[in-house]
């Protein structure tokens, strides 16, 4: 085998209490969404399930859907779904991969602005934001995108991951999710996670902005149970883009059945999770999270020379770190707002 491919023993919620020896834990309903995707349930239901899962899961299995990634290709979400109309369509099956980090450039935006609450202009509004990355993006070589789904309804995006913002940003506010998404994020990081300045720091400006919410993200006439502008908006912006390269905002079909996580840390690559899906009846999909491409975008969103000013290079160095940490936090908790916590964990790494 080309790579290391690691299946996790234990299930996503469970790798945190096997790996950083919790004394004390919130209930798993606390902190997961029981009502989210769940491998148990359908396990459950069907107990030969379960194996199926696990010869899909086989790291010879796995290796055989990493494939060469374009950073300029139209960045992807997470979700595992199939494209609507990928078996029929050589052109979307043929087509070079852009990576694939919860939000697309959606979540891109975000982190961008967690980065940089401190230059916050009066009533600026999250679209804003969007609009600035996308074109910043594509100064530095980086494409944009996100998706809908079959089944979008009323001002809903149809990805879990922009829909939910509000819920995501709520769980890294929460003393019950503290340990878990922290935990998870130190999984991922490794030796980049800093638990004591960076994290606290990055939650603090979560915290922040979640203040700016009113104005930064407003709601349907001010109304506190209304829906949230931004998120028709930010698919009109995401269409105009794709229009302009001649693209479309992919729509995934189906039911989410994601059975596991797939963290991706080969540089240069993603996982086809389209041809993942359909080779398994879009009945088992996998999350896929191209953990390296998150240290890729920070290096070119943030630049430096050596013949820069000391303290400039500094800031640099740190906003990317800043911007790393905040966006696998962001992928955290998407995962905990989105799955009960019983889907596997796979880690992909180079030999
Ligand atoms: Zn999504």
């Amino acid at each position: 085998m080309k790579y290391q491919v690691t299946v996790y023993d234990q299930m996503l919620s469970d790798v945190v209490q096997k790996y950083s020896k919790l004394i004390f834990n919130y209930p798993k309903d606390k902190i997961w969404n029981p009502k989210g995707v769940s491998l148990q349930r359908r396990i459950a239901a069907d107990p030969a399930f379960g194996k199926k899962v696990d010869k899909a899961l086989r790291p010879a299995n796995i290796e055989k859907y990493l494939v060469k990634q374009d950073s300029a290709a139209p960045a992807r979400c997470i979700d595992g779904r199939l494209i609507a109309g990928w078996d029929q369509d050589d052109a979307i099956r043929q087509g070079t991969l852009g990576p694939k980090l919860a939000g697309g450039t959606v979540h891109a935006a975000l982190a961008h602005r967690i980065v940089d609450s401190e230059h916050m202009r009066e009533n600026l509004l999250f679209e804003e934001d969007l609009k600035y990355v996308i074109q910043r993006f594509k100064e530095v070589g980086l494409g944009s995108g996100g998706h809908i789904d079959y089944n979008q309804t009323g001002s809903n995006t149809g990805c879990g991951a922009v829909d939910n913002i509000n819920l995501i940003l709520d769980r890294l506010q929460r003393p019950e999710h503290q340990e878990q998404l922290r935990e998870l994020s130190r999984l991922i990081l490794g030796e980049s996670y800093d638990g004591e300045v960076v994290v606290n720091e990055v939650i603090g400006r979560m915290l922040y902005l979640d203040a700016l919410k009113p104005t930064y993200m407003p709601k349907q006439d001010n109304d506190p149970a209304g829906e949230f502008l931004y998120k028709a908006t930010v698919v009109k912006t995401l269409r105009e883009e794709a229009k302009r390269a001649r693209e479309v905002v992919p729509a995934l079909t189906g039911p989410h059945n994601e059975v596991a996580t797939v963290l991706n840390f080969v540089p240069g690559t993603t996982i086809d999770t389209d041809r993942f899906s359909y080779d398994n009846q879009n009945e088992i999909q996998v999350f896929g999270w191209d953990v390296w491409h998150m240290y890729e975008e920070a290096r070119r969103l943030y630049t430096y020379d050596m013949h820069s000013q000391v303290q400039d290079q500094r800031e640099a160095i740190e906003k990317r770190i800043k911007y790393v940490t905040t966006r696998t936090l962001l992928g955290v908790s998407t995962l905990v707002v989105l799955t009960d916590g019983s889907i596997q964990l796979v880690a992909v790494t180079d030999k």
